[in-house]
């Protein structure tokens, strides 16, 4: 099965390469073995990759770049739109996450409680049992959530994203990891705007998650990220050994530093 192996091996280099650069200060107590920073084998950042809506491009442009390289993402399904359940669950069972979109994609700050609570709990069931797979991830739709829905989403899930206002990138601790921000690449988005948001994230040892919804085909997804600068994002973090794991791996090696 290798495509079930490649994030394992992905790690296993990233362990390999941290093991090998510079010297390596009094260890902590990481259970990890990370002796010099908060991120597996010594990593400078982690990175998430997450994919929003279930596009089809998320299928035919996203998945096969991640495993060419070894790398699993967060694929964030809204269940009322999946028509192939048979090709999430493949996505699944290669090592991705799939999280949460809600049903129905509504700005849940703007629903009854009655309806947050089913989309919330919807959803997650409907993944979960069409795919096998444990749901612990939601991103809002629309990036929408206020007290009230965020309340609401702990009691379902362990990570919830967000988009952001101020600093793209969360920190090595963050304050809530219901409350996470990411960016969100457009189709006019260059290689170097994420290179320059990345190196942002590198230089503070914090963890950035990257968005997006269409992939390089302009009929599947809003605001389609082109196939090579999402190559060029991944290619930018594996050549600085950057953790790229998807979103509950990294928020359960927080909660496994003891936050
Ligand atoms: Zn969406």
């Amino acid at each position: 099965m290798p495509r079930a192996l490649g994030p394992r091996l992905a790690l296993l280099a990233a362990l390999l390469a941290g093991c090998a650069s510079g010297p390596a200060p009094a260890d902590d107590d990481d259970a990890s073995g990370d002796p010099d920073g908060p991120w597996p084998g010594g990593a400078p950042a982690a990175l998430s990759l997450a994919f929003d809506d279930g596009d089809a491009s998320h299928l035919t442009h996203g998945v096969d770049l991640l495993e060419e390289r070894g790398v699993a993402g967060t694929f964030f399904l809204t269940t009322a739109w999946v028509t192939d359940w048979d090709a999430w669950t493949a996505v699944a069972s290669a090592g991705h996450e799939l999280g949460s979109h809600t049903v129905v994609h509504p700005d849940l700050t703007s629903v009854s409680d009655t309806q947050l609570e089913d989309e919330l709990v919807a959803s997650k069931a409907a993944i979960e049992a069409e795919t096998g797979a444990s749901v612990r991830s939601i991103a809002y739709p629309f990036a929408a959530a206020d007290g009230r829905v965020v309340e609401a989403a702990r009691a379902y899930y362990d990570a919830g994203r967000l988009a952001h206002e101020g600093t793209p990138w969360n920190p090595a601790e963050p304050a809530d990891p219901l409350q996470l921000v990411s960016t969100a690449p457009i189709t006019t988005t260059t290689a170097s705007d994420l290179r320059a948001e990345l190196a942002d994230a590198v230089a503070a040892g914090g963890w950035l998650i990257v968005q997006v919804h269409g992939i390089e085909d302009s009929a599947s997804g809003w605001e389609p990220v082109p196939r090579v600068v999402y190559e060029q994002l991944l290619d930018d973090a594996l050549q600085q050994d950057v953790w790229i794991a998807p979103l509950i791996e990294v928020v359960d090696h927080i909660e496994g530093r003891g936050r």
